[in-house]
């Protein structure tokens, strides 16, 4: 079958379906959400917005469908995920060109998302069948005061429903970190995609769809966060859920019931430059770390800290590599590509604006057309500019000259988030003792902060998140502990 034959029973006329209950469905509310294409400025596609009733009809289908999906041996479970992963690898050309359409990434970058996507389903299959075939056994007599008596078996066992919330910025590989771990675990899984991304979403759950999995264990809602957010998350049948954005996650974490939450939110990801730094690597990662997918990256580097004696060498490496970029549409695979809306790019504008008026130097001229931005160094950048502090996510990155390192770790520790940091030395010892002192959830040495591979643990501390994610984590934070206890007779009871 061609691709769109593939895909044809997601949508109906110019609006993509929602999907429940093992179908694609149109929602009785009659209206669409418009998904404006970033670098158009028009609308590509529209998907449903979805009632209150159908959320409820996806609830009730998950809470049903979960109780005999986690029966459902390991292996088979496992399976069904391999299966998904290659269907979805198998299909990667149409879901890339989605992207490239709803969140202007760059074609190239497209694909390698949908294929690091399929890989992660394969790896959390594997890794969830180590880790979830495993079980504890201990024994009453190491603690104090007991017998060898009472024998304690434990397991892993899934937590219920599990709601995933991605944000647009990478909708099918940060779907498919929490699709995959809740699958594995025994768990059903509803998805609320990101408005912008939803029909990449949309397009991966069908491989999830026509893997063959049982109606109700994985369901897609649309509609936009603002209007069917807090039902979703405030929901009664929703045991977990698992959020990647921005500060909503902090809200939701204010508002939501008692069940686990993970929460992957915004990061200032600072990269400290030493005097004995090899100056050329440090210089590419920079312009790698902070620009790539124009700046719309949680990970990306958000603020340079570079030690005023090598500072203008590093200000001259960097710009000679920004000069290189490639400004323009993601179909023709630019390096600089429109960010996602109109108002965020206003929002980067404001912040470069402010950073202007503040006496910030500028290393480029500053220019923009529609959502598209060209790509900005600022450098010294004081501490009371809002670059210096806020996330842009967009291609303008900060530089601020530190006379010592000391200053620099103060500069990342005083930030609200602490997401990822990185230094570049040549000092081991020196590298060690900085990321020690930096309030991050991870801190690279010589390389610029990335959350990948997909199986390192990657967690935020402060207004970053809450919990660890990556595979393994994933798959634990996504069920709980169940334990049966044997009790034997006393010692005094003489087997007769
Ligand atoms: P966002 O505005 O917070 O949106 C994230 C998701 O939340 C979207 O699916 C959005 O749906 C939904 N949403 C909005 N309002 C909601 C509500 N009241 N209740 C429930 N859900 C709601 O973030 P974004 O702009 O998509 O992504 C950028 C942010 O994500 C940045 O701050 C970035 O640092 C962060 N991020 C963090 C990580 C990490 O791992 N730490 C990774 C990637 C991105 P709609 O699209 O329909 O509004």
């Amino acid at each position: 079958m061609g691709e769109i034959g593939v895909f044809a029973s997601i949508v109906a006329g110019d609006t993509f379906k929602y999907y429940s209950e093992g179908e694609w469905r149109v929602s009785s509310s009659g209206k669409s959400v418009p998904i404006i294409n970033p670098t158009t400025r028009k609308t590509q596609f529209e998907v449903q917005a979805c009632t209150q009733d159908e959320v409820n009809k996806v609830m009730e289908s998950a809470k049903i469908a979960q109780k005999s999906w986690a029966k459902t041996p390991l292996w088979k479970r496992a399976e069904l995920l391999h299966k998904a992963a290659a269907i979805l690898k198998d299909h990667k050309k149409p879901i890339a060109e989605c992207l490239v359409k709803e969140i202007a990434k760059p074609a190239k970058d497209a694909a390698t998302e949908v294929v690091r996507s399929g890989d992660l389903v394969s790896y959390c299959a594997e890794e969830g069948v180590r880790i979830l075939g495993e079980g504890k056994f201990l024994m009453s007599d190491s603690f104090p005061g007991n017998e060898r008596t009472k024998y304690c078996l434990t397991s892993k066992i899934p937590l219920g429903v599990v709601l995933a919330i991605p944000p647009f910025n990478y909708p099918v590989n940060l779907a498919v970190s929490k699709i995959a771990p809740a699958l594995i675990a025994g768990n059903s899984l509803v998805l609320k995609p990101p408005t912008q991304g939803a029909v990449s979403a949309l397009h991966m759950v069908h491989c999830f769809h026509l893997a063959g999995f049982p109606k109700g264990v994985i369901s897609c809602i649309t509609g936009k966060g603002s209007e069917i957010g807090d039902f979703l998350t405030m929901h009664p049948i929703v045991n977990c859920i698992s959020f990647t954005g921005g500060d909503t996650g902090i809200a939701i974490a204010k508002k939501v019931s008692m069940i686990p939450l993970q929460m992957e939110l915004g990061g200032k990801d600072a990269c400290i430059i030493l005097e004995d730094a090899d100056l050329d690597l440090a210089a590419s990662n920079i312009v790698k770390g902070g620009f790539s997918y124009s700046g719309q990256r949680c990970t990306a580097v958000k603020v340079v800290l570079v030690m005023e004696s090598v500072a203008d060498i590093l200000v001259k490496k960097v710009n000679e590599k920004v000069g290189k970029l490639t400004v323009g549409p993601p179909e023709n695979d630019c390096d600089i590509t429109p960010v996602v809306t109109e108002s965020s790019a206003n929002f980067i504008e404001g912040l470069v604006m402010d950073a202007k008026k503040k006496g910030a130097t500028f290393c480029q001229e500053y220019k923009r057309e529609g959502n598209l931005i060209w790509p900005l160094l600022l450098d010294n950048v004081k501490q009371d500019m809002r670059i210096a502090w806020e996330e842009p996510f967009g291609p303008v990155l900060p530089i601020i000259r530190i006379s010592n390192v000391e200053e620099g770790i103060h500069h990342c520790n005083a930030s609200n988030f602490g997401l990822q940091g990185c230094v570049f030395t040549k000092d081991i010892n020196k590298a060690m003792l900085i990321s020690d002192a930096m309030e991050t959830g991870t801190v690279q040495i010589n390389s610029a902060p990335a959350r990948g591979p997909d199986h390192f643990p990657f967690q935020g501390l402060k207004d970053s998140g809450i919990g660890s994610q990556g595979v393994t984590n994933s798959i634990n934070m996504m069920t709980k502990i169940k334990s049966t206890v044997i009790n034997l007779p006393t010692p005094s009871y003489t087997m007769g």
